[in-house]
C-alpha cells in the first residue's frame, strides 16, 4: 500500500475502499520492516494504533467527513500522549508516562487520525542531528551512514522512508525545516501562537512551535487546518484560525526576495546550485525575484543560542528527581544531593551543556551584557523581516547551508552544530511562518530543501506559494528502501 499522501489515504478510507486497519496494519509492517536500519521510531504503539484503527472502521460512515480519517501519524517524542511513553529523547524521562494528551494530539484523535507511535529526537529537542537523543542515532533513509537532520530526525525520516504520510516535529531553530530538507521532504513551523504548545515539552518557549512533516504541500497544509486555531490552554495562542481555504496557488506576481549577501558565506557548492536552480523555476513560473537584506541576521546564531538556552535553563529546572520519570536512587543521602544526582545522571551532555550557558547568561552582572542584549538583537532581527515584508511577499533561502552529512562528523564540535541552523533560527526569533520543500538533489544523491518564509500570520500566503512551486518543479524521487 501506498502510505506517501495522507489525503489520498483518508478519501479511500472515508470512501469504504480500504479500512482502517489494513492501512494501520501497512504501515505497522513496513515499520517492522525498514525502522530496524534507520530508527526513526522510539515507541511504536502497536496494539492502541491497531485498536483504534478498529474503533474508527466501526464507526465509518458516520465518521467519514473528519479530514484526516484513518491517516496514521507520528509524533515527535517530544509531545506528550495519554497513556504512551513520553521521553523528549532524555534519560530522565525514560518512563514518564502522560497523564494528559497535548492539545495538537487531542485535535488530530478529533479529525480521525490514527497515532502509530514516538519518533526519535534529540534530547529535548537540542540538537540538529538526532544523535543527541539518549536513546541511540537515527539514520538518513536517503543515505545509512548520514544524518537526517534533527532535532526531529525521526519525524522526517519516518515520512522519507514513506513509514507514515504524516508526522508531528517542533521547531525552536529549524528542526523542523531543517530534518525536512536533509529527508527531503516537507516540513513547516507555522506562526509563532498559530499552533498551542500546550503539551510540547518544553525547550525554549518564546521560540517553540508545532508543526507538519509530509511528503507534500497539501498534506502539510490539511495537516495545519487540523492541529492550528486558538487554545486557552496555551497563554501564547493566537485567536486565529490558520485559514487554508484552497485559493489561488501560483507565483504568478508573488515577490519573492532572495538575501543574496547571506548565501555568498558557507553555502554548499552543491545546495547553492539546487538554490539556483529553484530560484529559476519560481521565476519562470512568473515570481519577481528581488534581492533584499537582512542584515542583523549575521547575529541570528549567537543571539538564538543565548535566548534559548537561557529559557532552557529555566524551563528544564522542574526536572528534580521529584515530579517526573527518572530519579537517581543510590548514594543520595540528602533532597539536594537527589536532585544533583538525578541530573548528573538524566541529562546528557548537550543539555548539560545548554543549562549552564543559559544560567551563566541569565546570571546577576552577566544578565544585561548577554541575555538582554540578546533581546535587544532578536529586536533589530524582527525589525529586518518586517522591512523586507514591506518590500517582498516572501523570503526565499537555502534551508540549510549543507545537505546530510555523515554521522559522527560534527559531533566533536558543537559550534560547527549549531552553524547548520544559520538560515533557521531567524524565522523563530521573528516569529514568522517559514516552510521546507524539497528543490533537488545534489549529485551525490542527497536532498536540498528550499525554505520560504513569509510574514506574521501569512502562513495560508506561505503555503500556496510552496504548493506552486511544488507544482512547477515536482519532486519525485524517493530513498530506495
Ligand atoms: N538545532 C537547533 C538547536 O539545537 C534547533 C533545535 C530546534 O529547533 N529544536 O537548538
Amino acid at each position: 500500500m501506498d502510505l506517501s499522501s495522507a489525503r489520498e489515504i483518508r478519501d479511500a478510507v472515508a470512501a469504504g475502499r480500504v479500512s482502517a486497519v489494513d492501512v494501520c496494519r501497512a504501515a505497522l509492517d513496513r515499520i517492522e520492516r525498514t525502522d530496524g536500519a534507520i530508527h526513526a521510531f522510539h515507541t511504536v504503539a502497536r496494539e492502541q494504533a491497531m485498536a483504534r484503527a478498529a474503533e474508527l472502521d466501526s464507526r465509518r460512515p458516520d465518521l467519514s467527513a473528519l479530514p484526516l480519517l484513518g491517516v496514521p501519524i507520528a509524533i515527535k517524542d517530544n509531545i506528550c500522549t495519554r497513556g504512551v511513553r513520553t521521553t523528549a529523547g532524555s534519560r530522565i524521562l525514560q518512563d514518564y508516562v502522560p497523564p494528559y494528551d497535548a492539545t495538537v494530539v487531542e485535535r488530530l484523535n478529533a479529525a480521525g487520525a490514527v497515532i502509530v507511535g514516538k519518533t526519535n529526537c534529540d534530547e529535548f529537542a537540542m540538537g540538529s542531528s538526532t544523535e543527541n537523543s539518549a536513546y541511540g542515532v537515527t539514520r538518513n533513509p536517503w543515505a545509512s551512514d548520514r544524518v537526517p537532520g534533527g532535532s526531529s530526525g525521526g519525524s522526517a525520516a519516518a515520512v522519507a522512508a514513506r513509514q507514515v504520510p504524516l508526522a508531528l516535529g517542533s521547531d525552536t531553530g529549524g528542526s523542523i525545516r531543517q530534518p525536512a530538507a536533509m529527508c527531503g521532504v516537507v516540513g513547516l513551523k507555522p506562526t509563532y501562537g498559530m499552533v498551542s504548545r500546550y503539551g510540547l515539552i518544553a525547550f525554549a518557549s518564546s521560540l517553540d512551535q508545532i508543526g507538519p512533516i509530509a511528503t507534500n504541500v497539501a498534506d502539510a497544509a490539511l495537516a495545519l487546518n487540523v492541529i492550528g486555531g486558538h487554545d486557552a490552554r496555551d497563554a501564547t495562542s493566537l485567536p486565529h484560525a490558520p485559514e487554508l481555504a484552497p485559493g489561488d496557488e501560483s507565483l504568478r506576481g508573488v515577490r519573492i526576495g532572495v538575501p543574496r549577501a547571506l548565501l555568498n558565506e558557507g553555502v554548499d557548492a552543491d545546495v547553492l546550485t539546487a538554490f539556483d536552480a529553484a530560484v529559476a523555476a519560481m521565476r519562470q513560473s512568473g515570481a519577481e525575484i528581488a534581492d533584499v537584506a537582512l542584515p542583523h541576521s549575521t547575529h541570528a546564531i549567537p543571539v538564538y543560542y543565548l535566548v534559548a538556552t537561557a529559557e532552557a535553563s529555566s524551563n528544564l529546572a522542574r526536572y528534580d528527581g521529584v515530579r517526573y520519570g527518572f530519579r537517581a536512587r543510590d548514594a543520595a543521602e540528602t533532597l539536594g544531593e537527589m536532585y544533583d544526582r538525578t541530573r548528573e545522571l538524566g541529562f546528557g551532555p548537550e543539555v548539560k551543556r545548554r543549562i549552564m550557558l543559559g544560567t551563566y547568561v541569565l546570571s546577576a552582572g552577566y544578565k544585561d551584557a548577554y541575555y538582554l542584549k540578546a533581546q535587544q538583537v532578536r529586536t533589530l532581527i524582527r525589525r529586518d523581516y518586517d522591512a523586507a515584508f514591506a518590500r517582498v511577499d516572501l523570503v526565499a533561502m537555502p534551508t540549510s547551508p549543507i545537505a546530510a552529512f555523515k554521522l559522527g562528523e560534527r559531533t566533536a564540535d558543537p559550534v560547527q552544530m549549531y552553524l547548520a541552523d544559520v538560515f533557521t533560527v531567524g524565522a523563530n526569533l521573528a516569529g514568522v511562518p517559514s516552510i521546507s520543500l524539497p528543490c533537488g538533489l545534489t549529485p551525490g544523491r542527497l536532498p536540498v530543501g528550499l525554505q520560504l518564509t513569509g510574514p506574521r500570520l501569512g502562513d495560508a500566503a506561505v503555503l500556496r506559494a510552496a504548493a506552486a512551486f511544488e507544482r512547477a518543479a515536482p519532486f519525485t524521487d524517493a530513498p530506495a528502501l
